[in-house]
């Protein structure tokens, strides 16, 4: 077994090698721009770039065209929500979302809001969920886009994405959800979903950093978006730059190689987690899961270990990679938005733990982690023991 041991797949996942070996002509020898018409460097780029536009349009039952490929998915989340309601402000200036969603998709709330618009962020249940009831009571007449994620990316619920996405067409209002974590690690149809725009990003899915796309359904309803880069009109005008042509091919390579060991893959890790969190908290106590217990990702672990702080913890298990229940922001260091909504203390989001399994983690990773982390918590709870008798008189 080599160290260090990679457990934070929700940040990033490893490229894996045969994606690489499909990319790598396309930075060496097959360079050409997708938009050049005049030559056989460009036909082959744009052969290339069609062949991935398919594989991923197979892959949720879309059609080529209504990919629209992008530089990530914090572009795709800004394109999906941004661009949906300045197209649609005629209709209305209400926008719904829930409060645990990524930055990316806050952040683009929060400056529709300076446009003029209103934005209602709900509150999810305790498991983390948002469900379509709270979503109808939510609607008014002035609704014009939902935008809910399939998967956190923290603690891994996963939301009842085909509810909503029925909901939304019975209202006539248009369903964006940020499928990063989800794709490609639970089947998902957006006709059968309901969904109008869904976001997706290659590095989560063992591709390329700096490559994703944005599904727009491109009829019942024709989604019409309003683009947020101006220039040479590629991507039927939605997005323009010149195409990351690797990254593309990277993506597509990506998503066929997801699709084809799903099946295999995911009770796999999900065993492993299973194991992970048994081995936790079977020999230490006061260790709680947050998140949802059943509808969760497969390969996400989010706990608690009262009494210890997460960052103390990090430090003392270095040969680990983990992710903390806190987020650097410029200045401070703040619990997690997700943990707090979903109703944990600043203590208990600042004692969590998020672990992310992956296709490369293997059984005896997990033992090593196991073990690491029950030694490391004995020893910051004994040095702690006034943490422990706070906890004990709650
Ligand atoms: N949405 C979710 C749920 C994510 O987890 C991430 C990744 O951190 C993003 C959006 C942003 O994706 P990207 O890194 O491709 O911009």
């Amino acid at each position: 077994m080599k160290l260090p041991i990679y457990l934070d797949s929700h940040a990033t996942t490893q490229l894996d090698p045969r994606v690489l070996e499909e990319m790598l002509p396309y930075l060496t020898q097959h360079f050409g721009n997708a938009a050049s018409r005049s030559h056989s460097f460009g036909w082959r780029a744009e052969a290339a770039v069609t062949e991935a536009r398919e594989r991923i349009a197979e892959a949720i039952g879309a059609r080529a065209k209504e990919i629209v490929f992008t530089s990530g998915a914090t572009e795709s989340d800004d394109l999906a929500v941004l661009g949906a309601a300045r197209a649609t402000r005629e209709k209305g200036e209400h926008v719904i979302t829930s409060a645990i969603e990524h930055p990316a998709v806050l952040d683009s709330c929060a400056a529709l809001e300076s446009e003029g618009f209103q934005v209602t962020y709900l509150p999810p249940d305790r498991s983390g969920k948002t469900s379509a009831a709270a979503i109808e009571a939510a609607l008014t007449e002035r609704t014009i886009l939902v935008s809910i994620m399939a998967a956190n990316n923290e603690i891994g619920t996963l939301n009842p994405i085909g509810e909503i996405g029925q909901l939304c067409k019975a209202r006539g209002v248009l369903f964006h959800t940020d499928a990063v974590q989800a794709f490609g690690k639970i089947p998902l149809d957006v006709n059968a979903l309901g969904v109008d725009l869904m976001s997706i990003t290659a590095h989560k899915l063992y591709g390329p950093k700096g490559a994703g796309c944005l599904y727009v359904r491109a009829g019942n309803p024709r989604v019409r978006l309003v683009p947020i880069f101006h220039g040479g009109g590629h991507e039927r005008g939605l997005r323009s730059g010149t195409l990351n042509v690797p990254g593309i091919v990277g993506l597509g390579a990506a998503t066929r190689l997801a699709l084809s060991v799903m099946v295999t893959e995911q009770p796999r890790v999900r065993a492993l987690r299973d194991h992970l969190f048994a081995g936790l908290s079977s020999k230490l106590a006061d260790v709680t899961l947050n998140g949802h217990p059943a509808d969760r990702l497969a390969a996400n672990l989010n706990v608690c270990f009262r009494g210890v702080a997460s960052d103390a913890l990090m430090m003392q298990i270095r040969d680990i990679a983990v992710s903390s229940g806190s987020a650097c922001t410029s200045a401070a260091i703040e619990p997690s938005h997700v943990l707090r909504a979903i109703g944990l203390d600043a203590e208990r989001a600042h004692s969590s733990i998020r672990f992310g399994l992956g296709r490369f983690t293997t059984r005896e990773e997990i033992d090593f982690t196991i073990d690491a982390l029950v030694k490391a918590v004995e020893k910051l709870r004994a040095e702690r023991p006034l943490a422990r008798l706070e906890i004990a008189a709650e």
